[in-house]
């Protein structure tokens, strides 16, 4: 048995086409926000604002004080544009306790609302202890809502049989427990790959392997994905090499990392290339602060908000002055209706640009975090590196090289040009794994102007073997720049 045939919605016609062949969404249709007008979306995020206002002035521990430390009264925060007197909330700030003081206190005339119902992490900190970041029920049950505004968004539905590809891992890992409950928020069948690392000293091996995952995708007749960008990418590679029948995948939730279009194009012509048909690869944008990932409407629309009442972006200064419409800036959320950890301002730790137009492609009026630079959402604040005395944007870098016909994987390291002394001058490597006819040598060629093009650097181009930069059986997805100088 085959599936439904699937087409991508190419404008709003279609996508309103799309949600009323879906009974589900259609009977959700009424109540979802996305699509009323901007007037009706920004009373429904005020009258929110003023209530999660009072709850952070009574039972936030850290905004508590903080009111009194800033002279802020909270109740004078009453409209969107009011928010900017508040200041930021940076990720040193949240990290200092990890986390706790940013967890509700109990609200005793609303206890259902507040039972503890799920943990999750955010991961690399300074100390190595992950920061916590709580769920309540109320916090759950919309997420719920959240997940199936999303669902609607990237086209995924009711009678796709998503395989879960995020590893079961000993932290545990957002993308895995987010995707079973997108499935069940929308009643998708789901597979599991169970992937994962070995806990250290646990004594019995639970986790199952790539190919297995492979096999079930097969036989299962799987027709979506979710997982980690270019875990998903190697794994269809594999499927590939082996004649496996991948011709039921249609949708892709390829996520954790910034997915350019060459990477786009590539993964679908090798599952076309296994007989698929159209194939929809989505690159929502999620981090543990906001507890789900922004979908794409269309590839590289946009990341849309989904649910203005739950969330409100913007793009700010370091002051934290509001952006223009669509200006890069640092992203800072708030979040507008929550029970559990609760964040006012909170810096991503991401460069964006936010846009408030109505989206040309599906017709929603809600934010949507556009692309910035090249054709990645984010830019990770913390990546912008100097290279030679230059500062550059490794996403642009990664751009350039991400879209290059023969290239499989790639990684570029910056080093010292004498290994043995920390004062000789920078230097940037391109490691290089090729596709099998490449060749190399004009394939050098246009990666050193293409970078050299991006960010005024040549680099030296080493091809080596796929699995020196990626080996998916030992780390969860490719780490695309090396910083080897020694550091100061
Ligand atoms: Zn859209």
């Amino acid at each position: 048995m085959s599936h439904k045939p699937f087409k991508i919605p190419k404008n709003p016609e279609e996508v309103m086409a799309w949600i009323n062949s879906i009974p589900l969404y259609k009977a959700d249709h009424p109540q979802d926000l996305s699509f009323k007008s901007q007037d009706e979306i920004r009373t429904v995020q005020e009258t929110a604002l003023v209530k999660q206002m009072e709850r952070l002035g009574k039972f936030s521990p850290y905004y508590r004080e903080k009111f009194k430390e800033w002279g802020l009264d909270y109740q004078s925060i009453k409209t969107l544009d009011d928010l900017e007197k508040a200041p930021l909330t940076s990720k040193a700030d949240f990290m200092k306790d990890r986390g706790e003081s940013f967890k509700l206190d109990m609200d005793f005339e609303h206890v259902m609302e507040y039972i503890l119902y799920e943990i999750t992490y955010t991961t690399g900190t300074t100390t190595g202890m992950p920061s916590r970041f709580y769920n309540t029920t109320y916090d759950m049950f919309m997420q719920s809502w959240i997940f199936r505004m999303c669902c609607k968004i990237c086209y995924l539905e009711p009678d796709d049989i998503v395989m879960n590809l995020f590893p079961y891992h000993f932290i545990p890992h957002i993308g895995y427990y987010k995707t079973f409950h997108f499935a069940s928020a929308v009643g998708m069948t789901m597979c599991w790959g169970f992937t994962g690392a070995p806990l250290p000293g646990f004594p019995y091996n639970i986790h199952r392997s790539m190919q297995e995952a492979i096999d079930q995708i097969e036989r299962k007749k799987v027709n979506a994905i979710s997982g980690i960008a270019s875990y998903i990418r190697r794994l269809i590679m594999t499927a590939e090499e082996q004649g496996k029948d991948l011709s039921n995948i249609n949708k892709l939730q390829a996520l954790g990392e910034a997915v350019p279009k060459g990477m786009r194009d590539d993964i679908r012509r090798r599952l076309q290339g296994m007989g698929a048909d159209d194939v929809y690869v989505c690159n929502a944008f999620g981090f543990t602060e906001a507890q789900t990932a922004f979908q794409e409407c269309s590839e590289l629309g946009g990341a849309h908000s989904g649910t203005p009442q739950v969330s409100y972006f913007e793009a700010v200064d370091e002051n934290g002055k509001r952006k223009p419409d669509g200006e890069p800036g640092l992203l800072c959320i708030t979040h507008l209706d929550r029970r559990g950890t609760c964040l006012l301002r909170y810096l991503v730790g991401d460069i964006v640009a936010v846009t408030n137009k109505p989206c040309p492609h599906c017709g929603r009026n809600d934010q949507r975090i556009v692309t910035a630079v090249g054709s990645t959402y984010g830019t990770r604040t913390k990546e912008l590196m100097k290279v030679k005395g230059t500062l550059i944007n490794p996403e642009t870098m990664r751009d350039a090289v991400a879209d290059t016909p023969g290239v499989v994987e790639y990684q570029f390291v910056v080093t010292k040009e004498k290994a043995d002394d920390p004062y000789s001058m920078d230097m940037l490597k391109l490691r290089v794994g090729a596709d099998k006819g490449a060749d190399l040598a004009s394939l050098e060629k246009v990666l050193k102007e293409k970078v050299k093009k991006a960010v005024e650097l040549t680099p030296k181009v080493e091809f080596v073997p796929l699995s020196e930069i990626f080996d998916p059986g030992a780390t969860l997805k490719v780490t695309r720049i090396v910083d080897e100088r020694p550091q100061e």
